[in-house]
């Protein structure tokens, strides 16, 4: 649009009344880039350790790979398509999918680096809450099943927008590399936790 008049080649903006649907309160923000992620392509193409990106991970350097801190039986990383600012991953380093497949050792640690990583959170970022959990298999959301992560995703108020919900898009402020290095500088030293 150039004074006024529309001009051949300028985006157009079309009237939704012009297309059916049923009308709400909602703008509709379109993000196709979002397709990378939804189509699967960071995803490896079977489930074999091979191709398995958190099996990769360890050999990588901390800041390539975005880990926050190594453990014995576990690390945590950050999650490489958050749900969150902070979004982290905790995981064994063995390539096991189901929570009943975890040794003692590794359950157990999984669940230190997990409170680590929330007191770190809250100690760095003033997280106010937090969402844990794990996804186990395809079938209950799990983005690579055959490895399995927990995640940790602190909350703040007002975090959370429109965008997640009409969009699949999060709004996030601060980048996946300093969020990682915020959390490895303040990660307790001296102990494995
Ligand atoms: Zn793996």
């Amino acid at each position: 649009m150039r004074n006024g008049q529309p001009h051949p080649g300028d985006p157009q903006a079309e009237d939704s009344g012009d297309f059916a649907g049923e009308l709400d309160g909602f703008d509709r923000l379109w993000t196709p880039h979002r397709w990378v992620y939804i189509q699967g392509d960071h995803k490896p193409a079977d489930s074999s350790a091979g191709e398995c990106p958190f099996c990769a991970a360890p050999d990588k350097t901390d800041e390539k790979a975005l880990i926050v801190h190594r453990g014995r039986t576990c690390f945590v990383l950050m999650n490489l398509f958050p749900y969150n600012s902070g979004h982290m991953l905790v995981c064994p380093y063995r390539h096991v999918a189901d929570y009943t497949d975890l040794t003692d050792e590794e359950r157990i640690e999984l669940g230190e680096l997990t409170a680590t990583a929330m007191r770190v959170e809250r100690e760095t970022a003033g997280a106010q809450g937090f969402n844990l959990g794990m996804n186990q298999g395809q079938v209950a959301g799990a983005g690579i099943a055959a490895h399995l992560h927990q995640h940790v995703v602190p909350r703040w108020g007002g975090d959370s927008n429109f965008l997640p919900i009409v969009a699949r898009s999060r709004a996030l402020p601060e980048l996946l590399g300093d969020a990682r290095q915020r959390l490895a500088k303040a990660w307790p030293q001296g102990d494995d936790k």
